[in-house]
């Protein structure tokens, strides 16, 4: 324990408030023992091995690949990403005319690639970033305004906002799960989940990682992580807020921009958002997408 002013290391233990406080000898200043945050993922690499904490991190809820029995030939699909209800960044109305074109064009299914909600990140401010607090507050939000969504199948995966109810404080709350329950859609997992149609694999895609340069780096970087056999025929990715259509290792690719506008979070790191949705309309045959017409709708 060092004093952050003087450099002490001598200090009398001064209360508790979640963390031990301590009280400088030499110059009186009080302070917090640090956080450890940093340390924990190597406590848990030292207490684990690398399948214990897979399977520590493995969800609780049964992810099996959904399947979408499907006659036609063309599937039409409504595509949103980082919706983050809950934010004062994100315009019920936005959202709502995604959802009004979604029902107009009679998609078949409807994607959502991750942060649904806003979640509470505990940073310093987040809080009056909200205009819903708490879980039970965003959850409903979330449900009162996805339950607008009229196509037959909804398919969603978690984003990390999403996961701060399940990982701060241990809270253990999924709020996902209960989204997915409140508008009868499936959940397909945490951060990434694969829908099977007519023997065509999509995958949903968040992912923690920093915004690249470029979209289509990353875009390219994560086709690239999956191995031959495993590849899908279509990936779609939430997370940077970014819009984007391409193709690489044959595997068509949607950067499915927000329903955000831009935060003040984003503006400080310097991100631009895309605020819009897609429309795709997929031709399917043998097992294989014949052919692709992804419709970017921008929001400005
Ligand atoms: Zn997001
Ligand atoms: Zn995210």
């Amino acid at each position: 324990m060092t004093c952050p002013r003087c450099g002490s290391p001598e200090a009398y233990p001064w209360g508790k408030a979640g963390r031990q406080r301590y009280k400088c000898k030499k110059c009186g200043r009080q302070y917090y023992e640090p956080m450890q945050a940093a340390d924990a993922p190597g406590k848990l690499e030292a207490a684990f091995s690398d399948s214990e904490i897979k399977e520590l991190l493995r969800p609780r809820v049964s992810f099996a690949p959904a399947s979408l029995d499907f006659a036609g030939e063309k599937l039409k699909l409504g595509i949103m990403t980082d919706t983050h209800i809950g934010s004062r960044y994100t315009d019920d109305g936005v959202v709502m005319s995604a959802i009004e074109e979604f029902n107009a064009q009679n998609c078949d299914a409807i994607l959502h690639s991750g942060d649904i909600s806003e979640g509470m990140s505990g940073r310093d401010g987040h809080v009056y970033e909200l205009t819903h607090v708490g879980y039970a507050r965003q959850r409903d939000a979330c449900i009162n305004l996805l339950s607008n969504l009229k196509a037959p199948k909804k398919y969603l995966i978690s984003g990390n906002h999403d996961r701060w109810y399940l990982s701060k404080a241990d809270m253990g709350a999924d709020i996902v799960a209960d989204i997915a329950k409140g508008i009868g859609a499936e959940y397909l997992g945490h951060d990434e989940g694969d829908i099977s149609i007519n023997g065509v694999v999509i995958r949903l895609w968040h992912g923690e990682d920093a915004s690249s340069y470029a979209v289509s780096y990353r875009v390219q970087k994560i086709i690239e992580s999956f191995t031959g056999g495993e590849k899908p025929n279509m990936l779609v990715c939430g997370h940077t807020h970014k819009s984007l259509y391409m193709m690489e290792r044959n595997v068509h690719a949607i950067s499915a921009g927000c329903l955000q506008s831009q935060s003040r979070w984003m503006r400080s790191k310097r991100l631009a958002a895309h605020r819009g949705f897609w429309i795709a309309t997929l031709t399917l045959g043998d097992g294989e997408i014949k052919r692709i017409d992804p419709s970017w709708y921008p929001i400005y």
